[in-house]
């Protein structure tokens, strides 16, 4: 995890290819702009990422993420920003990012998430990917498993999440005016969460 610039990438390249995708899932039980939004999002991160000029792991993180929040519209974007700029903070000063230093970055992002989203797990959101994800990274950390071995089991935790989505009633966001209705559907925001998840694995394992 040396280049955190190439991981951010590994990200746009996700969400690109994944574009259609999040807006059909969003198309369902939202305004249909989930894919758009992230796609234009970590575009404007790529190009300022491309201008840095710095690779520092803090600074790259908080201008990845005060990006996010300006370029996002929509519900989306302020929470991943803010995760983005929380992770910026947790890997001050850093060089690297081990393990520790991950599960750390892990657990403020999902702190500013919650503090900004006001959302608690099972209310069908990105939290219901995001935080068992957390718990399974820091269960394999606990267990002494390697950074790229806790990444695995935080993604496979957060596709899991993604499956829950599906059983439960949202209760925040603008799937939540649909009530009843939203039951059956995959939450998309979850969606984009495992994707990154499952970028950064495969970005860690190269
Ligand atoms: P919008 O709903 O404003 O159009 P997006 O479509 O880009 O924004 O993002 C929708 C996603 O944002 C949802 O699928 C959900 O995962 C997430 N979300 C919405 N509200 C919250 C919240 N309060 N806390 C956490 N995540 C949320
Ligand atoms: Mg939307
Ligand atoms: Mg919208």
């Amino acid at each position: 995890m040396a280049n955190v610039i190439a991981a951010i990438d590994a990200l746009t390249e996700i969400i690109l290819a994944n574009k259609e995708k999040l807006t059909e899932l969003d198309a369902a039980i939202g305004d249909a702009d989930h894919g758009i939004n992230m796609a234009r999002g970590f575009e404007a991160v790529h190009a300022k990422l491309a201008t840095a000029g710095s690779d520092d792991i803090g600074g790259v993180l908080k201008m990845s993420g005060m990006t996010l929040i300006s370029t996002v519209g929509g519900a989306a974007g302020p929470l991943y920003g803010t995760a983005f700029i929380r992770m910026a903070a947790a890997a001050q000063g850093k060089t690297t990012i081990d393990t520790e230093t991950a599960e750390a970055m892990f657990e403020a992002a999902i702190g500013g998430i919650k503090e900004r989203g006001k959302a608690v797990r099972g209310e069908k959101t990105m939290l219901d990917a995001l935080e068992p994800a957390y718990e399974a990274f820091s269960q394999g950390m606990a267990e002494g498993e390697d950074l790229l071995r806790c990444l695995e089991l935080a993604t496979d935790a957060a596709g899991k999440g993604v499956e829950y989505t599906k059983t439960i009633i949202a209760t925040k966001g603008r799937a939540s005016y649909l009530g009843e209705r939203s039951l059956g559907h995959q939450d998309a925001g979850a969606t984009s969460t495992y994707l990154m998840l499952a970028a950064l694995t495969a970005f860690a394992k190269k």
